[in-house]
């Protein structure tokens, strides 16, 4: 069997929610779009299941995946429903919809008379959009559009939601700027305690833990990733959940002048001995990982070198001597560098890292 695996800790994914979890300071929901960044969402929902206070996804797929596998906790669906015909399975399974347009808002009153909402009701939220300029309505038209759902009996309106543009940069002005358009826009709407609120993903609730979240958001974090480029003491308490590894399956000693893999990126300058991986580009290791991208190897400092190939890469075993076939590689996670860091040496996101594991079997510990 091809040794590439990553191992999942699922009582690290407890931890990161729970972390979470407090520094919205309400509820959260654990965003398990994407299959959970790579984690695989049925097996991470099912072991939050009891934990956490609902599971947010993209789209009814995704939620219906959910269900399948007998998850019953509330699942938001983020963009809500992308056609009306999607709204009797919202209704069947109970999922919660966010709606972010003008258009959503009239197939749902025109829904109002349909045999399947009879004397049920869609939970919503409703998304302003205060500078991110994606989804939402604008906080000018914000309060008309709540009342008139508030006016609707198959509607049950839950939660005023947005969403932030650069939470991940702690001494940018643009999230307060974000917040307060929210807050000052959701004051004018009815009730004496105003609807509840829903703000933060997980840069805002790592850098801006002082935001009223009743409803936090957040994803990255739960899998132990820091979406923060610097150190951070809240970010530091986060567990990796993912380890990516695999083992040596080939080692050469090549002489000084050789150059290795497709390019010839790197050339020996010395004799040295190089270990052959099991793993590459098509298990989402970064195709343009440069020469020198840390790996643990036996546990121990190491290195990339040469281009990384589809399903092979090459390592340094020089100053590893003890290392040889079925050495154990670990390219990310626990033992080995974050996924954040070797995202920042490769010119990508920890978030695009994650989302793009591939073929590598998933393994979970911590039932
Ligand atoms: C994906 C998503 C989140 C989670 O974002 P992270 O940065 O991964 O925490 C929160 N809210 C919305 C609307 C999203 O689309």
């Amino acid at each position: 069997m091809r040794p590439a695996r990553a191992l999942i800790d699922l009582s690290a994914l407890r931890h990161n929610y729970r972390l979470a979890r407090r520094l919205g300071g309400g509820k959260a929901l654990a965003v398990v779009k994407a299959d959970a960044y790579g984690h695989g969402a049925v097996r991470c929902a099912q072991a939050l299941q009891g934990e956490a206070d609902g599971f947010a996804v993209a789209c009814i797929e995704e939620a219906l995946a959910l269900r399948e596998a007998g998850i019953s906790a509330p699942i938001l669906l983020l963009e809500g429903f992308f056609e009306a015909s999607e709204l009797p399975l919202l209704i069947q399974h109970e999922l919660w919809c966010v709606l972010h347009s003008q258009w959503q808002i009239d197939a749902l009153e025109a829904a109002a008379t349909s045999a399947y909402m009879s004397g049920k009701r869609l939970k919503v939220w409703l998304k302003m959009d205060t500078g991110m300029h994606r989804l939402g309505l604008s906080p000018g038209e914000y309060a008309t559009v709540w009342q008139r759902l508030a006016a609707m009996a198959h509607v049950q309106l839950m939660v005023a939601m947005s969403h932030f543009a650069r939470a991940d940069e702690p001494d940018c002005p643009r999230t307060a700027e974000q917040a307060a358009s929210f807050v000052d826009s959701v004051q004018l709407l009815a009730g004496a305690a105003g609807p509840a609120l829903s703000l933060s993903n997980s840069p805002a609730l790592l850098a801006w833990p002082q935001l009223r979240n009743d409803w936090a958001r957040p994803g990255l974090m739960l899998y132990g990733a820091s979406p923060l480029a610097g150190d951070d003491v809240r970010a530091s308490q986060l567990q990796p959940v993912m380890t990516l590894e695999s083992r040596v399956i080939a080692v050469r000693t090549l002489d000084a002048g050789e150059p290795i893999g497709y390019g010839g990126r790197f050339v020996t300058d010395q004799p040295t001995r190089v270990g052959v991986v099991a793993m590459g580009y098509a298990d989402g290791y970064p195709q343009f990982a440069p020469n020198g991208t840390p790996v643990s190897i036996d546990g121990r400092n190491g290195c990339v070198i040469g281009r990384v190939s589809m399903d092979m890469l090459t390592v340094d075993l020089s100053d590893h001597p003890q290392a040889g076939v079925g050495s154990v590689v670990r390219l990310w996670g626990e033992g080995a560098p974050t996924a954040a860091q070797l995202a920042a040496q490769c010119g990508t996101s920890a978030y695009q890292l994650l989302c793009g594991l591939k073929r590598v079997p998933r393994v979970y510990l911590g039932g």
